[in-house]
């Protein structure tokens, strides 16, 4: 059975090319599996990843609220973390004695808190299997000529492989990819995901470093929102709700070219009528104190007094005095905060592209192009992208497992 000489080309020396290229070997030692890489780097976003922690996956192990943390690909990853899952990422490390912890939040890191433990481990894998790595190899040009693969590489090299698998992370300039279009793929254009919002100008930012818990982020005018933590930065909100916000809805920001207007909930479990309702109750109960001092929401200092000031409220006035119009104004404001949003700013700890190979042209059970046959893809080059939290990379493994297995059996199998 043993089909000596067949070669697989992984294109992309990242966390989803090393996880096709070393579990394609390790199934199929007759398979000759080559990585090309158009850098002089190795691994190198697994490198800096998490803070240079690299945060491998997320403890999360029901397959429906798995799929729900990626805003792109839900149905498609549906199908395939039935093959690999976080619980198969866990054990693959494992049985390679990496142990991985986990963080208050869900966040999984190797237990010797570096990325390097990581990369180690990647790289001690590909040597065991004798996968071959080619740096500086940028391909340009791929096509098929009687069932073999020719790969063009920018300084003229030319390779040939019988299975490729093209794993070379996020698309950001379709012109770069045309190579794939030519192939018959169709690319979903690519706009950037995972973000904080600008707010230039903004008093707010005066406040930076403050965080709230439990707020929800609306973007008016649409049903667009997210609950979670909040933080004031420098330059406008960042922290989880933000992040969520700007992933699951980068499409409908991308077009509105990142200038919109958001409505803050800095207490979620009330809205404007409910708190208005509450407010009686406070008032009667708090009567004789300065508003200032008693802030009964459990908010932060700076941020309470904020609000007085945003609603003209000197923080002497006993909660008891507050007029009317003040306690209109303060309930609008802890309810339904508005903000204009005018621009954006990446965010550095870990960004995506969304956008990407087209998913209906891809089997989620093989990762295998349904437009060419023996061309598989792995990771961020695929419309899938997650928000933070170890959820990327998830993807990457799962993919580059599957089609490394898919190509090692179909190097087994006479075709
Ligand atoms: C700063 C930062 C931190 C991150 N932290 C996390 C984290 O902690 N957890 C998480 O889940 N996700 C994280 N992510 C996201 C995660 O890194 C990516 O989703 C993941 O690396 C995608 O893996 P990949 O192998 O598909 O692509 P990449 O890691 O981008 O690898 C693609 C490789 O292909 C090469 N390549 C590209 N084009 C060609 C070509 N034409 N020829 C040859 N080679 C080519 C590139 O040089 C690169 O080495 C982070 C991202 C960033 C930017």
């Amino acid at each position: 059975m043993e089909n000596k000489g067949k070669t697989l080309i992984v294109i992309g020396g990242g966390a989803a090319g090393f996880f096709c290229a070393v579990n394609a070997a390790k199934n199929n030692p007759s398979l000759k599996v080559v990585i090309v890489e158009k850098s002089s780097k190795l691994l190198s976003k697994v490198k800096v990843s998490g803070g240079g922690r690299c945060n491998v996956t997320h403890h999360c192990f029901d397959i429906d609220e798995l799929i729900r943390k990626y805003p792109r690909g839900q149905h498609f990853l549906k199908k395939a973390f039935h093959h690999f899952n976080t619980i198969h990422t866990i054990q693959w490390f494992e049985e390679r004695g990496i142990a991985l912890k986990t963080e208050a939040d869900g966040r999984m890191f190797p237990q010797s808190n570096t990325s390097q433990t990581i990369i180690d481990c990647l790289l001690k894998e590909a040597n065991l299997n004798g996968v071959e790595v080619m740096m500086n190899a940028d391909v340009k040009q791929l096509s098929k000529d009687a069932g073999l693969f020719r790969l063009q590489l920018a300084d003229d090299r030319q390779l040939e492989a019988d299975y490729v698998c093209i794993a070379c992370g996020g698309i950001s300039k379709p012109e770069h990819f045309s190579w794939l279009q030519q192939l018959g793929h169709t690319i979903e254009s690519p706009v950037p995901s995972l973000f904080t919002f600008n707010m230039p100008g903004n008093s707010i930012t005066t406040l930076m470093g403050v965080s709230v818990e439990n707020a929800i982020v609306k973007i008016t005018g649409t049903k667009l929102s997210q609950q979670g933590p909040v933080l004031i930065t420098h330059w406008g909100m960042s922290g989880p709700a933000v992040l969520k916000l700007s992933a699951y809805s980068a499409r409908e920001l991308a077009q509105m070219q990142y200038h919109f207007s958001i409505l803050i909930n800095w207490l979620p479990q009330y809205n404007e009528q409910s708190l208005k309702e509450a407010w009686q109750g406070l008032r009667n109960q708090l009567a004789a104190l300065a508003i200032g001092n008693k802030n009964p929401f459990g908010l932060p200092a700076r941020l309470w007094q904020y609000f007085l000031q945003q609603a003209d409220i000197n923080m002497e006035t006993r909660w008891a005095a507050i007029t009317a119009k003040q306690q209109n104004k303060l309930i609008q404001i802890l309810t339904a905060q508005s903000f204009e949003v005018k621009g954006k700013t990446t965010f550095k700890e870990e960004f995506v592209t969304c956008g990407g190979i087209k998913l209906s042209e891809i089997n989620a059970s093989t990762m295998q192009s349904r437009v060419v046959p023996d061309l598989f893809f792995a990771g961020e080059i695929m419309d899938v992208d997650g928000i933070t939290g170890g959820f990327n990379f998830q993807h990457a493994w799962t993919s580059g497992w599957i089609a490394g297995k898919a190509i090692a059996e179909a190097a087994f199998s006479n075709r």
